[in-house]
């Protein structure tokens, strides 16, 4: 990686300012139901903290839209992490997030010292990526270090922003995030197996072409694979259905035959009259989906199919659950998948963020998989081939 990690700075005596992602779920109450963010923050924490650094650590929470609200405050998150640190963590409840006394308090931070900053998204310039908010931020510290891989797809005042009045650094969660997923679509163990669900076909063309430039095997499955299926003559009832991407998802059918890549969509499909748990539901071929009828899973011969390609592959990647798998009646095909990436012990198995994540989280396998990203989005921009702006910001080695 030609970024500078955490071994490239020397942080002995310095204040380091972090952007973690602390973006942790909530109930009603405002109380953390997940706090994996919080712990995947802990190496990088902790390195800095044993080389004599002290820390001003920065993250937003939720979508206060610019604007200071009590709900999106970080102090729960500022009481969790002292708990896992064991050490008071010192927070700034300032609703401009950096002011005279914020400064001072920096100023006095002795080495091993966690303070934490207000939600940056209090301010209106930090999704603007203002300059003044980052010459602000940047002016606590001596370095900065971006560890925020969830919002690395975005150029934010906190993460790209900073990187302009501060020398930078990735931290250890980047530097992993970055090591796996870029080692598996640059020099892959192979078979790759890429494996797309999730509802739109839209939100994953540019994912399916870049791809398709690296995968052996591609599987489509989830509320996607309608179109596909459609566009090659099939009806599909009341399913999911693009219409308006039936054309594209025609030529990149062709474009996986041109590339020699192997596209895989299901053989059978789990339908229903209504979009809901408690209804009538059956198995049919995908040329026999009934007038009226919705597709809500994969079927039983299509996770035969799946099963075999997925056991046979050397990397596989994940990213979209292949039906409805917030229904238990349709979450088979999901979770089956889950189960096979996650036994198959030869393959460097990666699942991006967010629903395919939280399949596996909940049918207890997450620590079977090599590598589960903590970014969704930023996992789904970098499979797609893009430059992540919080990251590219960041010095040069
Ligand atoms: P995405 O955010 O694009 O990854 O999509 C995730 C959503 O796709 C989940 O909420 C699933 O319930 C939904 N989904 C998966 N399969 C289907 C399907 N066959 N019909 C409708 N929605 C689906």
């Amino acid at each position: 990686m030609n970024k500078k990690t955490l071994k490239d700075i020397d942080v002995q005596g310095k204040t380091v300012l972090v952007r973690c992602d602390f973006n942790v779920p909530l109930d009603k109450e405002g109380n953390i139901t997940d706090d994996n963010r919080i712990t995947s923050s802990l190496p990088t924490i902790n390195y800095l903290l044993e080389n004599g650094a002290s820390l001003i650590l920065m993250s937003h929470l939720g979508r206060p839209n610019g604007e200071p609200n009590p709900n999106y405050s970080l102090k729960v998150v500022s009481e969790r992490l002292s708990e896992l640190l064991n050490k008071n963590v010192i927070f700034e409840d300032c609703d401009k997030i950096v002011d005279e006394k914020v400064k001072e308090d920096a100023a006095n931070l002795k080495a091993g010292e966690v303070m934490l900053l207000q939600n940056t998204r209090y301010r209106k310039e930090e999704t603007k990526n203002g300059e003044e908010f980052a010459k602000e931020l940047s002016s606590l510290a001596d370095l900065y270090v971006n560890d925020a891989f969830g919002t690395a797809h975005r150029a934010h005042a906190s993460n790209a922003g900073v990187c302009k009045y501060l020398p930078s650094a990735v931290g250890l969660l980047i530097e992993k995030e970055l090591d796996v997923m870029g080692g598996a679509l640059e020099n892959p163990k192979r078979p790759l197996t890429a494996i797309l669900g999730g509802a739109k076909v839209s939100d994953k063309i540019s994912v399916i072409e870049n791809l398709m430039n690296i995968a052996d095997n591609i599987i489509i499955g989830g509320g996607m694979m309608y179109t596909f299926l459609k566009a090659q003559g099939y009806n599909v009832g009341t399913s999911l259905l693009e219409e308006d991407k039936i054309e594209l998802a025609k030529n990149l059918l062709l474009k996986a035959e041109e590339k020699n890549v192997k596209l895989f969509l299901p053989k059978d499909t789990v339908v229903a009259k209504e979009f809901k748990n408690d209804t009538e539901f059956f198995t049919v071929d995908v040329d026999k989906i009934p007038e009226g009828y919705m597709g809500l899973d994969i079927g039983e011969k299509t996770i035969v199919k799946f099963k075999q390609v997925i056991d046979e592959s050397k990397t596989i990647i994940w990213n979209g659950p292949l039906g409805v798998f917030e229904m238990s009646n349709f979450a088979k095909g999901t979770n089956s998948i889950a189960r096979f990436i996650a036994e198959n012990k030869n393959a460097v198995s990666i699942i991006g963020g967010g629903d395919s994540a939280a399949a596996v989280e909940k049918i207890g396998l997450a620590s079977e998989i090599t590598h589960i990203s903590t970014g969704g989005g930023a996992s789904l921009e970098f499979l797609e081939g893009k430059i992540l702006p919080g990251i590219d910001a960041v010095d040069n080695k």
